[in-house]
């Protein structure tokens, strides 16, 4: 293929298009998938900032600058099926021998050793051209937009329904910051629970792109006005979604001063980068991008006292009543840093809703049409409904998602699935793919954030009941047992989610072209991907993990 044609085509900067159909670009499907999903990632649909190749999560990029990105794209379109490609910090560093059953992609991004493993180490790096901040999926070329946390969103607000309202969010407000890639998700997630929902984002332009993927039903500058609807709306038990333009801490006071306590407390402001991710109290973003520019110490020290003030305020709702936790950002740990002593008085997402899924090796799986066509998409949905009939919550889920869930970019799926279920749907899929039923191949990857991919204290491995929370073997091994099982691409991250210093985690991809060298490296890597998962808290001492190695003869 002629690159400079096929760039043109699909990568004239900052235009990022995958190709779709069945036609192949690259020497194989095995190349081409990793090809398609990096340029997926940096679709304008897809990505928050394509200017600047930044996919999701702050900073959170695709490729470390514009001349790494065409030059991954070059190898990628004649790659042979018997070599890997190294990526290193988003840009590409060589080629090793490997064979048809390797991964064809060997990702690392972010990656210090622990004494440097700061931000202000990595940002020196990072303007020496040295480094990028991969985030999870940015940076591992499996982000599918929104979507893809979505059913994590309404995994964790249905469990707190359960666990505090009797099943329903109906007729209660949930208050939350931060309306990015990630953090989109919770309005949507919000009013699929049931509840009326009122979110904060500094930043106008991306609760735009909310309305417009029909992700939150109404934007408002006015807090007054925020305020009337949601009230108005909780009183009716309408699940209706208000963003409001405004700092996140700032609509905390205005609520606490008029005497209004949701029920429901949470965050997802970029707060694990507290430069270049949150936005300090009283700044236009215009003068946060100044001061970023001219100081970035004192940037930095600003953003501490005001993630100390918005986590304080938090504290007040949660001592009036709001059930409140921490949604992942680690915006307790930097509170903390910045001056609010107890900001650890109320505890993550993961241990309070989400860790007994992990103990099944339940998590994030989600995959793509490779074809671009849509209709790929709901056979795949199809066939899980007929291949799980018991399972009413998941068939719940796809029903849902089909008829809410506007694709960005290919048509991807995300849907919770555990031990067992993983390998199951990717034989099926293998087989639709095989008898032409889907029209291209698919790939299945995951989110980082998975049962046994991280190491984070402060998130997925929060109060681990052994204390084994700073870990990271069990990354390690997660990345090597997909090595080995023979995932797609697979990758290896630092800093995802919380920020530098405070995580490591891994990711994987597998394709599913329908022969018999992708139906072996599925059963081998949907196995093992989750039986990470249950080997982790079993190993921990999680009782269910522990009913879950026997089921599926893991314990050795
Ligand atoms: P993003 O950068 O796309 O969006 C963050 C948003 O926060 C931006 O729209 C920004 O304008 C807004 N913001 C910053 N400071 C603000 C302030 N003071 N008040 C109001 N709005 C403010 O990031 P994202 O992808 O949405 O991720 C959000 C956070 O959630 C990150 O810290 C990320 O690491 C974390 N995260 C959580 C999960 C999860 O499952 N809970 C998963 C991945 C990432």
């Amino acid at each position: 293929m002629n690159i400079s044609h096929f760039l043109d085509q699909y990568a004239s900067h900052p235009n990022y298009k995958s190709p779709v159909g069945s036609k192949l670009n690259s020497k194989s499907w095995q190349t081409e998938a990793p090809l398609r999903m990096l340029l997926n990632n940096l679709d304008s649909e897809v990505a928050e900032d394509p200017n600047n190749l930044i996919v999701y999560g702050g900073s959170g990029q695709a490729a470390r600058n514009r001349e790494s990105l065409e030059k991954i794209i070059e190898i990628l379109l004649d790659l042979e099926e018997d070599e890997s490609l190294l990526i290193q910090s988003g840009k590409p560093v060589g080629k090793v021998r490997s064979h048809d059953q390797a991964p064809r992609v060997l990702i690392a991004n972010s990656n210090l050793v622990p004494e440097w493993a700061s931000w202000e180490h990595f940002e020196k790096l990072k303007s020496d051209g040295l480094m990028m901040y991969g985030q999870m999926t940015a940076g591992s070329w499996i982000y599918i937009g929104t979507q893809g946390i979505l059913q994590g969103t309404y995994e964790t607000f249905a469990a707190c329904a359960n666990k505090h309202f009797g099943g329903s969010l109906r007729g209660k407000l949930l208050v939350s910051g931060g309306l990015g890639g990630m953090g989109g998700a919770q309005p949507l997630a919000a009013t699929m629970t049931g509840a009326t929902f009122l979110g904060a984002d500094i930043d106008s332009s991306r609760i735009e792109k909310r309305l417009k993927t029909k992700y939150i039903d109404k934007m408002t500058e006015s807090y007054i006005e925020a305020r009337d609807w949601v009230l108005d709306a909780k009183k009716n038990n309408k699940n209706i979604s208000v963003g409001l333009v405004s700092d996140a801490g700032d609509m905390l006071d205005n609520l606490l001063e008029d005497g209004i306590i949701p029920e429901v407390l949470t965050d997802q402001t970029s707060a694990h980068d507290p430069i270049f991710g949150y936005v300090p109290n009283g700044m236009t973003l215009n003068q946060a991008q100044e001061l970023r520019n001219s100081d970035q110490k004192k940037y930095k020290e600003i953003s501490l006292k005001s993630m100390a003030r918005h986590v304080s305020l938090m504290l007040k709702m949660q001592e009036r009543g709001a059930i409140t936790f921490d949604y992942g950002n680690n915006l307790r740990e930097f509170a903390k840093i910045g001056g609010e002593k107890n900001a650890f008085s109320f505890n993550g997402f993961v241990p309070d809703y989400i860790r007994p899924l992990f103990c099944e090796g339940k998590g994030p799986f989600r995959w793509a049409a490779l074809s671009g066509d849509p209709e790929d998409i709901y056979k795949t949905d199809k066939a899980l409904i007929n291949a799980f009939p018991d399972n009413k919550d998941m068939i719940k889920w796809l029903k849902q998602a089909k008829e809410k869930i506007h694709f960005q970019g290919l048509p991807c799926r995300i849907c919770w699935l555990g031990m067992g279920e993983r390998e199951k749907a990717g034989i099926i899929f293998n087989d639709l793919v095989k008898s032409g039923e889907v029209s291209a191949p698919l790939v299945i990857g995951r989110d980082h954030l998975d049962c046994g991919s991280v190491a984070s204290p402060n998130r997925e491995t929060e109060g681990m009941i052994d204390g084994s929370d700073a870990v990271s073997d069990w990354p390690l091994l997660n990345l090597m047992s997909n090595t080995a099982g023979g995932a797609t691409w697979v990758s290896f991250h630092h800093g995802g989610g919380v920020g530098m210093g405070y995580s490591q985690h891994a990711g994987m991809v597998v394709l599913v072209d329908g022969t018999d060298r992708a139906k072996n490296c599925i059963k081998r890597v949907l196995h093992n991907d989750p039986a990470m998962g249950v080997f982790r808290h079993s190993d921990a001492g999680y009782e269910i993990a522990n009913k879950f190695s026997k089921k599926f003869k893991l314990d050795i």
